[in-house]
Formats: C-alpha cells, structure tokens, sequence
C-alpha cells in the first residue's frame, strides 16, 4: 500500500514551502521531536516536513500537493494514541492539526457542539459543559488528545456503557479526501437515511482514508457531580452477576471497572499517595460510579441510589465489601488506582486493550496467564479494565525480556484472543504495532474489503501508509 514517489526529499521540501509558504511548512532542524515521537516512546524518525494548516483549504491544499508529489503523508492529532499510528516513517511528512483548533458553534436547540479536529478534548468538555450539557467521551488522555484523533480512533473511555463509544457521539464530519477533495457533511439530525452515511467510512479510519477537519458531536444533558465506589466481590462471575445487577437496578451508572485481584494488590502497595479504601486480598474489586442529569438529581441523590444499590448487592451476597467515596478527592483516589499508572513502574512493561464477549473474560484472563507462565515462568500479567462495555487491558512485564521478545509475548496474548473469539483491539487501533496480528479479529474477506475501501478514496496510498492494513 505504500506510496511510490520517485520525487528525492529535497525536491519534496522545496516544493511544498514553495506552493504552502514557511508559515505552514516547518523542515529539518526546525522540527521540535514531538512531531516524531509516539506516546511514552524514545523519538522516532524525523519526518522530511510537518505541515500545521490553519483552514481546511491548506488541508486540502496539502493533500491535493502530496497527491502530485505521491508524498506519504501522516495524519497527526495530540499524539496520545497507543498504536504508533500518528508518527511516520523515513522521508515521510506530518500533517499535524494542532492549529485547526476551537468551537465553532454549540446548537442548544439541536443539543449539538461543531468542532475543529485539533481542539483539546477537554477544551470541549468544559466549553460544552458551560453551557450545560455534557459530552458523551472522557478518557485519561482528555488534556492533550484532539477530537480528530478521538474520531479517527473511534476511541471508547470511562462513559462508553452510558453513551456508546466516540462513532455514537458524531452526528456530522467533514474529511478531506486524499487527493485534497473535501467531503463536508456536517449533519445534525439524528435521523437522517438519505443514502450512504459517508462519515462512517472515516470514524476509526486512522487517517487512512481522509483527514478529519470538522465534526458535529451529539451533547447530553449536563451532569450532577457523581457517586464513586470500590466493591470487593469473590471472583470473575460474581463481576458479571453484579455488573447486570447494577445495569438493572442504577439507571445513572456511567463506569463499571474491574480490578483482578494481582492487579488491585500491586496499585494499592505501589500508587504513592493514595490510600487503598479496601484492603487488597484475593478478591476482585469493582469501580461503580453512577450520575444523574443534574435535574434528575434535584429528586434523586446519587450517593443514596449507589448506597441503596450496594446495601441490595450485599444483602443478596453479590459482593462481599464495598466503600463508598467520602469526597472528590477519595473518588479520584479511586480513580487513580484504576488508572494504574503504578504499574508503568515495571521493567519491559507490555500493554495490551482487548475485548471479549463478558461472560468469557473470566476465561479468557485466566487462559492467557497460563499461556504466559508457560512460555515464561516469572512473567508478572496484570489485568483490569472498563468490563462493563466487554474491554479489558492487560499489563505484561517481563524483567528477562530477550531481543525481539516483544513480538513473542503479543503472538502469546492475541492467540488466546484470536482462540476465544475476541478483538485484538478494543479502542487503540491498529496503527502501526497491531498491523501484523489484524487477520487474527477479522476475515480475509473483511480485510479485502477494507483494501478495496482504500483504493477506492486513496489510490495512490499516500494516506499514513503502512497502518491499519
Ligand atoms: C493516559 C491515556 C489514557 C488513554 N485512555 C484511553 C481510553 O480510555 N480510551 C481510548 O479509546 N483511548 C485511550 N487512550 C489512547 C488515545 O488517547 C486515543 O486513541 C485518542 O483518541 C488519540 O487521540 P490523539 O489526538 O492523540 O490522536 P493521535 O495519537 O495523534 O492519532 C491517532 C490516530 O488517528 C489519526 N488521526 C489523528 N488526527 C486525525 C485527523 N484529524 N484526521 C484523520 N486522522 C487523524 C492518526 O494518523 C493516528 O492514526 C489513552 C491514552 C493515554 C495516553
């Protein structure tokens, strides 16, 4: 799929500051290593040019010359994505939408928000929530991600079980085409058959068939501030029992997270300043955080819903110990045990984001430790995840990791995946570090199809080549 230019990078550079001007076009020296360098990685290769457009005509302008060019050009947003998908290969150009920034109006009437691809998702957030609604996506990266990334990862979060994931919030996109052409449909009805929906061809498409300029964002209503607990529960089936038990009986639950009880061992010894509201033993423990529309909230308090809900679970033994936050502060402590960044801590640390049908994650954890011991028998795994949307992560470290040991331990963890009938991606992509593995969560015919779709809207393969397919 990659790109044939004959054209040398001299010859490259020097056209496009010609045709774009220095003020869109930064070259050599002058690219600052962010530009290159993935999420928690050394710097990767520097690009030969990184093109920051200010409207989505230089977008198109851009595109339209690299097409001319047969330039590969990578699509970049805040550069948090986990699949090396933003960051390029030798002698290709960045394309970064930093600059192509802010609201552009937010609808009351429709409950919609329109927005630039390179705003801040949290700039977003606290906009939209100004004007008293919420947005329907939160993750931990919502400081330095962009809602172009958001929506070319399809990326799911915290809220996927109350609001589905980023493809649920988009009512309307604008994307520019490969060859510059620009596709505007910036839609606002939630009903709205009038033949193909063409923007789902670029949601989760990782700026590999059209960069994302524009987007209309479903709001819902603003929400009261929420009710935060930590369950303790015996094993994986008393997760799943209580998890419908909480989705029957707390219309307001907005995160279910479950902790393995290794996991939840080594974040509560190891997360500097935060004290553990349940004691770790070999329990699973479960996050629940429940919130109302602020006014739903006026009638009912979600503080007493949860406790209400979490005194039933006890009393009919569905979960053996439960501790509900004080304050903002104890739910954040909460929250940043989950978050596990403690685990970051250990040596050769694999990261995994994968999903599975829920009633088989209990499984599928269990045969993939044993899986891993085999091959490796000090490997620590770790498991966690949102659970309640069915996606799980797992953390892999491995102290003696031997040269190119990386590849074997991430063939170890899909086989299971590929065995037990789940994705090897949850909501990171593929990018770049999953390309090898993607026949194993979809058919030769899925993959063929999704060539076609690439040839079809980018001929030449200029689009970030060598990602997703
Ligand atoms: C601490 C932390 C927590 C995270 N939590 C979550 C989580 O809960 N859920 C989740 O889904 N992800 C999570 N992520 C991963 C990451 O934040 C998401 O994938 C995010 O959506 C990426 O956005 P970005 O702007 O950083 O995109 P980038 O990393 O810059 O790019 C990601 C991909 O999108 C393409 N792209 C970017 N912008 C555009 C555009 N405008 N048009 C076309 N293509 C484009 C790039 O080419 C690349 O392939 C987390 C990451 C971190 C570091």
């Amino acid at each position: 799929m990659a790109a044939s230019g004959g054209n040398g990078e001299q010859e490259v550079t020097a056209v496009l500051l010609k045709e774009l001007g220095g003020d869109l076009v930064s070259l050599g020296g002058a690219i600052d290593p962010r530009y290159f360098t993935a999420y928690n990685e050394a710097p990767g290769v520097r690009p030969c040019a990184v093109i920051r457009p200010r409207t989505v005509d230089d977008v198109s302008r851009a595109l339209a010359l690299c097409s001319r060019l047969k330039q590969p050009i990578v699509p970049q947003g805040g550069v948090t994505g986990l699949a090396r998908g933003a960051v390029g290969l030798d002698g290709e150009v960045v394309l970064s939408m930093e600059r192509f920034a802010g609201l552009e109006e937010i609808d009351t009437a429709a409950g919609t928000v329109t927005v630039r691809a390179g705003t801040l998702l949290q700039t977003v957030q606290e906009a939209v929530d100004e004007a008293g609604f919420a947005l329907g996506i939160d993750l931990g990266a919502r400081g330095s991600c962009q809602v172009g990334g958001n929506i070319a990862t399809n990326a799911g979060g915290n809220r996927a079980i109350r609001y589905g994931v980023m493809r649920e919030q988009v009512l309307g996109l604008e994307a520019v085409l490969a060859d510059g052409t620009v596709v505007s449909s910036l839609n606002k009805m939630l009903k709205n058959n009038a033949g193909f929906d063409v923007k789902q061809l670029f949601i989760g498409s990782e700026g590999t068939l059209g960069v994302i300029t524009r987007a209309v964002l479903r709001l819902h209503p603003k929400l009261a501030p929420p009710a935060t607990a930590l369950c303790r529960v015996a094993g994986y089936d008393a997760v799943v029992k209580l998890w419908h038990r909480v989705r029957a009986t707390l219309p307001s639950v907005i995160s279910f997270e479950a902790m393995w009880p290794e996991f939840y061992r080594f974040v509560a010894a190891n997360t500097p300043g935060v004290t553990a509201p349940l004691a770790a033993d070999d329990g699973f423990v479960v996050l629940i955080e429940c919130a109302s529309s602020e006014a739903a909230a006026l009638a009912t308090d979600a503080h007493e819903a949860l406790e209400q809900c979490l005194g039933a679970c006890f009393e009919d033994g569905l979960l053996d110990d439960a501790a509900l936050a004080a304050s903002t502060r104890q739910a954040l402590e909460m929250w940043t045990l989950r978050e596990g960044l403690a685990i970051d801590t250990l040596p050769h640390l694999i990261n995994f984001d994968v999903s599975l049908p829920i009633g088989v994650i209990g499984a599928f954890a269990a045969r993939c430790r044993a899986a891993l011991g085999e091959r490796w028998p000090h490997a620590v795994s770790l498991f966690f995840g949102h659970i309640g949307d069915s996606n799980i992560h797992i953390g892999v470290s491995l102290e003696d990791l031997p040269l190119h040991g990386e590849d074997a331990v991430d063939r170890v963890v899909y086989e299971v995946v590929r065995e037990m009938g789940g994705s090897i991606s949850a909501e990171h992509g593929i990018g770049r570090l999953k390309r090898a593995y993607l026949g194993y969560s979809r058919s030769a015919a899925e993959i063929e199809l999704m060539g076609r779709m690439k040839a079809a809207l980018d001929p030449l393969g200029i689009l970030n080549p060598g990602k997703v397919l």
